[in-house]
């Protein structure tokens, strides 16, 4: 069960939790509100209530996890958002993510190839709160055609290349941020569409996500 209380001693938690992303480097004040205003032990089985403002992953079924606060910060922080960008989003999960971004006044279109994860989404309340938040079941290397071309792209999960069928589903000066590597470790990279369709490849600091796995669950 997700729980859907939140009292004072979560407010609290999720303060330290803030300032805690913030000492670490993180300096954009609009993801800082975000992690501030969303209520993470939501996202994650109410056995998780006392632990869910640690800086840390954890599990959510099918073996696999909502990523690390200070990390869906780094990588939200690469996406420069602004109100009302047409992000994309790879690997639905608990949907903290896409919460996040939706907080930052983006449009979100997330794609969850396990049909658990994203059934489970549906009926998830606090997505109520967020209707700029679309949810799709499918293969996140397809990317969504049908709704491109968008001003970023956002994988949360370890690709080992680049999506080539997301590179042309990127508006030409749109940015994508992946976790890029088929090891334990990835290499956080931004990659930037220039306005004459060339790309610019910026590399950042190390992570370690679940794998990005082609095809639907
Ligand atoms: N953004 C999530 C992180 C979830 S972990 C959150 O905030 O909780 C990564 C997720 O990517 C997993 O749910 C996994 O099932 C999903 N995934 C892996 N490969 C995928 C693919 N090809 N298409 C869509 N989702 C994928």
């Amino acid at each position: 069960m997700r729980p859907t209380e939140d009292n004072y001693r979560h407010k609290g938690l999720r303060k330290k939790l803030t300032d805690g992303i913030r000492a670490k480097g993180i300096s954009d004040e609009k993801v800082l509100n975000a992690i501030h205003a969303i209520p993470r032990h939501f996202f994650l089985d109410s056995a998780f209530d006392e632990t869910a403002y640690e800086d840390k992953a954890f599990p959510i079924g099918e073996g696999q996890t909502i990523s690390q606060p200070y990390t869906v910060a780094y990588q939200t922080q690469l996406l420069e958002i602004k109100n009302f960008d047409k992000v994309l989003e790879i690997g639905t999960g608990s949907a903290y993510q896409a919460c996040v971004l939706a907080e930052m006044g983006a449009q979100v279109y997330t794609i969850e190839r396990q049909k658990k994860l994203f059934d489970a989404n549906k009926s998830f309340a606090v997505l109520k709160k967020y209707p700029s938040i679309k949810l799709f079941y499918g293969d996140g290397y397809e990317g969504l055609p049908t709704y491109a071309p968008f001003d970023k792209i956002i994988i949360t999960a370890a690709a080992p290349e680049i999506p080539q069928k997301l590179i042309e589903q990127l508006k030409p000066g749109g940015m994508m941020v992946l976790p890029l590597g088929s090891g334990e470790i990835q290499r956080m990279m931004r990659i930037t569409k220039l306005e004459n369709n060339s790309l610019k490849e910026e590399v950042f600091d190390h992570f370690s996500f679940v794998p990005m796995v082609e095809g639907k669950k």
